[in-house]
Protein backbone atom coordinates (compact mmCIF):
# COMPACT_ATOMS: atom_id res chain seq x y z
CA UNK A 1 0.00 0.00 0.00
CA UNK A 2 1.67 3.26 -1.01
CA UNK A 3 -0.16 5.93 0.67
CA UNK A 4 -0.30 8.54 -1.97
CA UNK A 5 -1.56 5.71 -4.92
CA UNK A 6 -4.73 6.65 -6.24
CA UNK A 7 -5.70 3.11 -6.93
CA UNK A 8 -4.37 1.31 -4.06
CA UNK A 9 -7.16 3.92 -1.70
CA UNK A 10 -9.43 2.58 -4.33
CA UNK A 11 -8.65 -0.91 -3.75
CA UNK A 12 -8.49 -0.60 0.79
CA UNK A 13 -12.61 1.80 -0.36
CA UNK A 14 -10.77 5.23 1.11
CA UNK A 15 -11.63 6.55 -2.83
CA UNK A 16 -14.44 5.98 -4.49
CA UNK A 17 -14.89 4.06 -7.56
CA UNK A 18 -17.53 2.07 -9.89
CA UNK A 19 -15.86 -1.58 -8.81
CA UNK A 20 -17.09 -4.08 -11.03
CA UNK A 21 -14.84 -6.97 -9.69
CA UNK A 22 -12.91 -7.90 -7.17
CA UNK A 23 -10.81 -10.71 -5.54
CA UNK A 24 -7.86 -11.65 -3.31
CA UNK A 25 -5.80 -10.85 -6.43
CA UNK A 26 -7.15 -8.04 -7.91
CA UNK A 27 -9.61 -5.14 -8.45
CA UNK A 28 -11.73 -3.69 -11.67
CA UNK A 29 -13.49 -0.50 -11.98
CA UNK A 30 -14.71 2.17 -14.50
CA UNK A 31 -12.16 4.62 -15.63
CA UNK A 32 -12.65 8.14 -14.60
CA UNK A 33 -12.44 9.36 -17.94
CA UNK A 34 -13.54 6.79 -20.14
CA UNK A 35 -12.33 6.70 -23.90
CA UNK A 36 -14.86 4.18 -25.32
CA UNK A 37 -18.69 2.80 -24.08
CA UNK A 38 -16.56 0.23 -21.93
CA UNK A 39 -12.99 1.03 -20.24
CA UNK A 40 -12.43 -0.50 -17.05
CA UNK A 41 -9.19 -0.30 -15.60
CA UNK A 42 -7.73 -4.17 -13.55
CA UNK A 43 -5.26 -3.41 -11.28
CA UNK A 44 -3.45 -6.14 -8.69
CA UNK A 45 -4.21 -5.20 -5.26
CA UNK A 46 -0.85 -5.20 -4.39
CA UNK A 47 0.55 -2.26 -4.90
CA UNK A 48 3.68 -2.39 -8.03
CA UNK A 49 4.74 0.79 -10.08
CA UNK A 50 4.46 -0.32 -13.57
CA UNK A 51 5.34 -3.73 -15.69
CA UNK A 52 8.73 -2.50 -15.27
CA UNK A 53 8.57 -3.82 -11.25
CA UNK A 54 7.58 -7.09 -11.95
CA UNK A 55 9.66 -9.99 -11.06
CA UNK A 56 9.29 -13.63 -12.43
CA UNK A 57 6.96 -14.64 -9.06
CA UNK A 58 4.24 -11.95 -10.31
CA UNK A 59 3.53 -13.98 -13.37
CA UNK A 60 0.75 -15.67 -12.11
CA UNK A 61 -0.65 -12.22 -11.20
CA UNK A 62 -0.33 -11.02 -14.36
CA UNK A 63 -2.05 -14.61 -16.04
CA UNK A 64 -4.89 -13.42 -13.85
CA UNK A 65 -5.12 -10.53 -14.97
CA UNK A 66 -5.54 -11.23 -18.26
CA UNK A 67 -8.37 -14.02 -17.22
CA UNK A 68 -10.36 -11.54 -15.94
CA UNK A 69 -9.99 -8.86 -18.89
CA UNK A 70 -11.54 -11.97 -20.70
CA UNK A 71 -14.78 -12.69 -18.37
CA UNK A 72 -15.04 -8.86 -17.92
CA UNK A 73 -15.31 -8.45 -21.76
CA UNK A 74 -17.50 -11.32 -21.79
CA UNK A 75 -19.51 -9.39 -19.40
CA UNK A 76 -19.70 -6.28 -21.20
CA UNK A 77 -20.94 -7.79 -24.11
CA UNK A 78 -17.88 -6.77 -25.94
CA UNK A 79 -16.28 -10.16 -26.96
CA UNK A 80 -17.14 -10.78 -29.95
CA UNK A 81 -16.77 -7.42 -31.17
CA UNK A 82 -13.34 -7.21 -29.99
CA UNK A 83 -11.40 -5.29 -27.00
CA UNK A 84 -8.04 -3.97 -26.78
CA UNK A 85 -5.84 -4.31 -23.07
CA UNK A 86 -3.30 -1.49 -22.37
CA UNK A 87 -0.56 -1.41 -20.33
CA UNK A 88 1.36 2.14 -20.64
CA UNK A 89 4.84 1.69 -19.04
CA UNK A 90 6.42 4.88 -18.11
CA UNK A 91 5.76 8.51 -18.56
CA UNK A 92 6.98 8.57 -22.47
CA UNK A 93 4.13 5.79 -23.11
CA UNK A 94 1.70 7.48 -20.76
CA UNK A 95 1.36 6.24 -18.32
CA UNK A 96 0.05 8.74 -15.31
CA UNK A 97 -1.25 6.74 -12.30
CA UNK A 98 1.91 5.02 -10.96
CA UNK A 99 0.16 1.42 -9.98
CA UNK A 100 0.02 -0.85 -12.63
CA UNK A 101 -2.81 -1.62 -14.46
CA UNK A 102 -4.41 -2.93 -17.91
CA UNK A 103 -6.96 -1.24 -19.61
CA UNK A 104 -9.74 -2.68 -21.04
CA UNK A 105 -11.23 -0.86 -24.16
CA UNK A 106 -14.09 -1.87 -26.08
CA UNK A 107 -17.50 -1.14 -27.68
CA UNK A 108 -16.52 0.99 -30.67
CA UNK A 109 -14.27 0.53 -33.78
CA UNK A 110 -10.77 1.69 -32.48
CA UNK A 111 -7.91 2.87 -34.94
CA UNK A 112 -4.19 1.17 -34.04
CA UNK A 113 -2.45 3.25 -32.23
CA UNK A 114 -4.07 5.25 -30.71
CA UNK A 115 -2.85 8.90 -29.18
P1 LIG B 1 -2.48 5.65 -17.53
O1 LIG B 1 -2.44 7.01 -18.19
O2 LIG B 1 -1.61 5.63 -16.30
O3 LIG B 1 -2.25 4.49 -18.44
O4 LIG B 1 -3.97 5.46 -17.08
C1 LIG B 1 -4.49 6.01 -15.91
C2 LIG B 1 -5.99 6.01 -16.06
O5 LIG B 1 -6.53 6.16 -14.77
C3 LIG B 1 -6.52 7.14 -16.93
O6 LIG B 1 -7.28 6.58 -17.99
C4 LIG B 1 -7.38 7.95 -15.96
O7 LIG B 1 -8.56 8.43 -16.57
C5 LIG B 1 -7.68 6.97 -14.86
N1 LIG B 1 -7.84 7.55 -13.54
C6 LIG B 1 -7.00 8.46 -12.94
N2 LIG B 1 -7.44 8.75 -11.71
C7 LIG B 1 -8.56 8.02 -11.52
C8 LIG B 1 -9.47 7.89 -10.43
O8 LIG B 1 -9.33 8.51 -9.37
N3 LIG B 1 -10.52 7.03 -10.59
C9 LIG B 1 -10.70 6.32 -11.75
N4 LIG B 1 -11.77 5.50 -11.79
N5 LIG B 1 -9.86 6.42 -12.80
C10 LIG B 1 -8.81 7.25 -12.68
ZN1 LIG C 1 -0.88 1.74 -5.54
Amino acid sequence: MSDSCIFCKIVSNEAKATIVYRDEQVTAFRDLHPVAPTHILIVPNRHIDSVGALDAEDEQLIGHIFTVARKLAEEEGISNGGYRLITNTGSQAGQSVFHLHVHLIGGQRMKYPMG
